[in-house]
C-alpha cells in the first residue's frame, strides 16, 4: 500500500499538522519539528505533545509515516569545531522532540564540507555527528536524505551515502529518503524505464532498499546533472509523468512515506489524488 502526503505546516504548533494533512487527503506527512529557520525554539508544551499524539491517532496517522524534517541550519559535517558542535547540538533536540512526540524517524540533509575539508572527512564528521545522537535518544531512527550536490553539499551519490552508514555503529537506526528533484539532479536519470531500473538497482547495490525510510515525491525544475534543487509541482517540471507512474507501481515503495515537498500547496490535494490514480 502508498502512503501519499505532503510536508505540511506545523504554525502555530506541532498539534496542527496532522489536521493540515487531513484536510488534503494525505494518507502521511511531514513536518518541521520547529522553525526550521531558526537555531533556538521554545520545548513542546505537555498541551502540544498531547494533542499531537491524540489527533494523530484520530486521524489515522501512524507514526511510520510520519517523516519530519530537520532545519536547513544544521550541518552535521561542519568543517569546524564551533558550528559542529552548534549542529550537533540542534540535531539532538530534533531527535528528541521525535522521542516526544511518539515519532520514530528524523529526515536531514547530511551537511556541507564548505570547501574546507575533504568529502570524505566531512562524510566521517556526519557519521560521528549520528552516532553522537543514536547514542543519546531511543526509537528513533536518522534518515539521510540524498541531495541534489548544490554547493558543497555531500550526500548527492549512492556511494556518499553508503559511506555514511557504514561508519554508524547502530544500523538499526540509521536510514535514507530519497528525494526525486535531487536523485535526477545530481545525475541519476530516473524518467525511462530504463533509467529508473538501473537507478534503484544501483540504490539497492549500494545502499540497500532495506535502508529506504521514506521519499520525497517532487517534480524538477532543473534538469539532469545540474546539481541545482529547485521543486516543482508533478508534471510542470522536466520529470514527465513516467517517473511517477513507476514510482506508485513499486512494491519496494510500499509501506514508507511518499512526501511532497512541491512548491504549491494549494494543488496538494490535487496532486495527492493524481499520484492514487496512476495505481494500475
Ligand atoms: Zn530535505
Ligand atoms: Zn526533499
Amino acid at each position: 500500500m502508498k502512503y501519499v502526503g505532503a510536508h505540511v505546516s506545523a504554525s502555530g504548533g506541532v498539534e496542527n499538522s496532522p489536521i493540515n494533512a487531513h484536510a488534503i487527503g494525505a494518507k502521511a506527512f511531514a513536518l518541521f519539528t520547529k522553525n526550521q529557520r531558526q537555531w533556538f525554539a521554545n520545548p513542546y508544551s505537555e498541551k502540544n505533545v498531547e494533542l499531537f499524539k491524540a489527533r494523530c491517532h484520530e486521524l489515522g496517522y501512524n507514526a511510520d509515516y510520519i517523516l519530519p524534517h530537520d532545519s536547513y541550519l544544521i550541518n552535521l559535517g561542519h568543517p569546524e569545531e564551533e558550528g559542529l558542535n552548534k549542529s550537533r547540538a540542534a540535531f539532538l533536540d530534533e531527535m528528541q522532540r521525535c522521542e516526544q512526540l511518539g515519532l520514530n524517524r528524523l529526515n536531514f540533509h547530511p551537511g556541507s564540507h564548505l570547501q574546507a575539508i575533504s568529502i570524505d572527512a566531512c562524510l566521517d564528521r556526519i557519521a560521528e555527528s549520528i552516532n553522537i545522537a543514536l547514542d543519546k535518544t531511543s526509537g528513533v531512527t536518522a534518515v539521510i536524505e540524498n541531495t541534489a550536490g548544490q554547493g558543497s553539499n555531500v550526500g548527492h551519490t549512492f556511494e556518499q551515502i553508503a559511506h555514511i552508514i557504514d561508519k554508524v555503529e547502530d544500523k538499526s537506526r540509521v536510514g535514507v529518503c530519497l528525494d526525486t528533484a535531487h536523485t535526477l539532479a545530481a545525475g541519476y536519470e530516473i524518467r525511462t524505464r530504463a533509467g529508473y531500473d538501473k537507478t534503484f538497482a544501483a540504490f539497492d547495490q549500494i545502499v540497500g532498499f532495506r535502508y529506504l525510510r521514506g521519499m520525497h515525491i517532487n517534480d524538477s525544475k532543473k534538469e539532469l546533472a545540474t546539481h541545482v534543487d529547485r521543486h516543482d509541482s508533478i508534471g510542470k517540471g522536466v520529470m514527465g509523468m513516467d517517473l511517477f507512474r513507476f514510482i506508485m507501481n513499486d512494491p519496494r515503495m510500499d509501506n514508507i512515506p511518499l512526501i511532497l515537498e512541491t512548491p504549491d500547496e494549494q494543488v496538494w490535494a490535487e496532486e495527492i489524488k493524481a499520484l492514487y490514480s496512476l495505481v494500475e
